[in-house]
């Protein structure tokens, strides 16, 4: 599914095909979780292919390595070629990009003496499809405490959190899980950031107990430009519930609004949201396209 005998993926500073590609089964990434990652697309766009935020994800990783004590040794601009040799390699355009920091072969829990980068990418369609909204449920799985994760680094470990939260989910027949936060203000879905509309209003929480996503940096910024109002607020999944509509942001599902919370179904219909509005941007954004039109 992620690669084929032709496939060319970046690692240690060689074009190697995937399936010739080995990794150490005594690598500390492996047992402990202790590495790190990304998560980036490219768009076939008017003006050719284009990473969406490239800068801004290949710096997160690079702070991702730093905050957990990983050296890396790449700079933003080289991985930004890297990835697009990849791309040009495997003839992709609408692509999912996945960087990954990881950890030479060591069975203590001291500091990594070797450090491997692999860049590999694969064509990806949305995740939500485009017309489906998603049924959300509040997790029982809270999000880490930021005392003891650097809760802001894409860190492999805290990732076993989201798998627990999206399997319980889907277990009890939803799409995906609201997470709270250690005194219950809504933090994030698994993989997604979460805004919330309330009387032409959108809500999201701040951060420090969710990572903070480069899709909800874009969709503050293209609020500011439609001047449509954001606030960044803690609250309750009990307010989210009279909320008039809702939406997740994130690289991989992009803009996607919500249907339900526990199955009570948001009032306003998605085309009439701000979220829509905020999605039809995004679209064009990522394309590279003016969204002037949109109007709010
Ligand atoms: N929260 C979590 C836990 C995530 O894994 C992601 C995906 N990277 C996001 C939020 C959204 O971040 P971004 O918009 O940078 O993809």
């Amino acid at each position: 599914m992620y690669y084929t005998d032709d496939t060319v993926i970046f690692l240690d500073g060689q074009y190697v095909k995937a399936r010739d590609a080995k990794a150490d089964l005594f690598g500390q990434t492996l047992h402990y979780g202790y590495g790190a990652f990304e998560g980036i697309r490219s768009y076939r766009t008017v003006n050719g292919t284009k990473i969406f935020k490239a800068t801004e994800h290949f710096e997160r990783l690079k702070k991702s390595c730093e905050l957990v004590g990983i050296p890396l040794r790449y700079q933003v601009n080289e991985m930004i070629q890297i990835s697009y040799d990849i791309l040009e390699k495997n003839k992709l355009s609408n692509a999912y990009i996945r960087p990954l920091v990881f950890c030479s072969p060591n069975m203590t829990l001291s500091a990594p003496k070797e450090v491997s980068v692999m860049i590999a990418a694969w064509e990806w369609a949305r995740y939500f499809g485009i017309d489906q909204l998603v049924k959300l449920c509040v997790s029982s799985v809270q999000r880490p405490n930021p005392k003891s994760v650097k809760i802001e680094a894409k860190v492999c470990g805290h990732y076993v959190n989201s798998v627990m939260a999206t399997m319980e989910a889907k277990e009890r027949g939803f799409d995906e899980a609201l997470m709270l936060d250690m005194d219950g203000f809504v933090a994030e879905c698994s993989g997604a950031n979460i805004f919330m509309e309330k009387d032409n209003v959108l809500y999201t929480p701040p951060l420090g107990n969710i990572l903070p996503g480069i899709t909800r940096k874009t969709v503050m910024e293209i609020c500011r430009e439609l001047d449509i109002q954001v606030k960044e607020k803690l609250f309750k999944p009990e307010e989210m519930t009279t909320a008039d509509s809702a939406f997740l942001c994130g690289t991989a599902a992009e803009i996607a609004g919500v249907e339900s919370l526990d199955g009570q179904v948001f009032k306003k219909p998605w085309r009439n949201s701000l979220g829509c509005i905020i999605q039809e941007a995004y679209k064009c954004l990522v394309l590279d396209k003016s969204y002037s039109y949109v109007i709010v």
